[in-house]
């Protein structure tokens, strides 16, 4: 029996198998508790980019706790660490000028950019911009406009109506997305929602131009623009972020895991000067919003270290390095019987789909697959899709890339021979 209710668990099948504890890391493994050294495929919850046991970032928290852990970063007050590494993010976002507002996480990210979005708009003189869009197969999060925003058809189960102005469009269509904002009017709509590749709805590549077309139809209507990067920001396809290496300039960009490597949990929303200048200007209003850890000193702290280790260890140029020894690997696993497909080729981010006929046939098989990994030395999980999710930490090798798809080979062969559980 346990205390702790596992984020997206059933808590009665975590009950029955028990759970698996993790005690330590270092670089690209972690060590369970029955002393597997496992090598961490997903950089845990796509956040582990620098690798774990990072003693730098410990002691930057350790350093930071002894002078102040943290304050309120309220009206005009702010923690040292915390206008750092807002003038940090800011010089490396895509459009020079921008502000940089911090969460606790992604999900508050989204939250915030979403309200900032709709009080834009009121600022700007026009109030009934209030439509959000987003695209099947999103995932913005667990928070309450997140998850009105999600695309995944199981999160918003249950919830269908926490967003009254709220449409999707297809993940992939760019028509869609004109036609949506054209049939609503585009005097209506706030914002359109974008993972530039979406992560947990399973690693989903747009199509070639999608991206810049899918900006361009922002600006033509008037729509801000958001990518959601809480995935992709701080390295993980291989540039700051997946704006700059696709070339857009959204509105507002939201981020959080890379930014700390997830050592302590921080976000933040970027805002470019066009969103920022009404809140900035003489006589702006109070923008009534924020967090008791907003800019959370500690956090701000652990995130400059980890943003000299990216930068004094070359680690966003090594993604860039190491996408295509990752797909390499990979690839190569789309002809087993038990896999689908593979996507991969885009920084450090892939995925392999297990077999929807089998997954069919038996709705535990896929996990037990992961299960399996792990007696061939790998940690991965399931995405809603049925993919397993690869996003290792950017320490990884070529050698640790062979070990993960003899891995999976492995684990996939065995459970296919295994009879299917009735
Ligand atoms: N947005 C995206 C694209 C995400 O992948 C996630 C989390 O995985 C979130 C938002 C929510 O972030 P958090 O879990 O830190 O609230």
């Amino acid at each position: 029996m346990t205390d702790f209710w596992h984020p997206f668990a059933s808590m009665g099948a975590v009950e029955a198998s028990g759970e698996l504890t993790i005690v330590r890391g270092e670089g690209a493994y972690v060590f369970d508790d029955r002393g597997r050294r496992l090598f961490d495929s997903s950089g845990a919850l796509w956040f582990a980019n620098v690798g774990h046991g990072r003693s730098e970032l410990a002691e930057a928290a350790a350093a930071q706790m002894r002078k102040v852990a943290a304050f309120s970063n309220y009206a005009e007050l702010v923690t040292e660490p915390t206008a750092a590494l807002a003038t940090r993010v800011a010089a490396v976002a895509p459009t020079e000028g921008s502000k940089v507002f911090f969460t606790g996480g992604g999900g508050e990210a989204v939250e915030t950019a979403a309200k900032l979005a709709l009080r834009y708009w009121q600022e700007e003189g026009q109030p009934e911009r209030r439509l959000l869009i987003s695209r099947t197969n999103a995932y913005h999060g667990s928070n309450g406009i997140g998850t009105g925003l999600g695309g995944i058809a199981g999160n918003r189960a249950g919830y269908e109506r926490l967003l009254a102005d709220w449409r999707a469009v297809e993940w992939d269509d760019a028509g869609a997305l004109e036609r949506a904002i054209e049939e609503a009017g585009a005097g209506s709509v706030a914002a359109f929602f974008c993972e530039p590749i979406v992560g947990a709805g399973g690693v989903l590549i747009p199509p070639d131009g999608y991206l810049s077309e899918v900006e361009a139809i922002c600006r033509r209507h008037d729509v801000l623009f958001v990518a959601d990067e809480v995935v992709t920001g701080f390295g993980r396809v291989g540039e700051w972020f997946a704006s700059t290496r696709f070339g857009l300039r959204p509105d507002l960009i939201t981020c959080a895991k890379g930014l700390t490597s997830g050592y302590v949990p921080l976000g933040a929303v970027i805002a470019s000067p066009r969103v920022s200048e009404p809140f900035f200007r003489a006589g702006a209003p109070v923008w009534r919003h924020g967090y008791t850890y907003s800019g959370h000193a500690t956090a701000a702290a652990v995130g400059l270290a980890n943003l000299d280790i990216l930068e004094r260890e070359g680690l966003i140029a090594r993604v860039r390095e190491l996408e295509g020894p990752l797909a390499d690997a990979l690839v190569p696993l789309a002809q087993l019987p038990g896999v689908d497909t593979v996507r991969a080729g885009t920084g450090l981010l892939a995925a392999v789909t297990l077999s929807g006929e089998r997954r069919g046939q038996d709705p535990g098989w896929a996990a037990r697959v992961v299960l399996e990994l792990l007696e061939h030395g790998v940690i991965s999980r399931l995405l809603a899709d049925g993919s397993l999710q690869i996003s290792p930490p950017f320490v990884a090798t070529e050698e640790d890339f062979a070990l993960l798809a003899d891995a999976i080979s492995k684990a996939v062969e065995v459970e296919l021979a295994a009879p299917a559980a009735s």
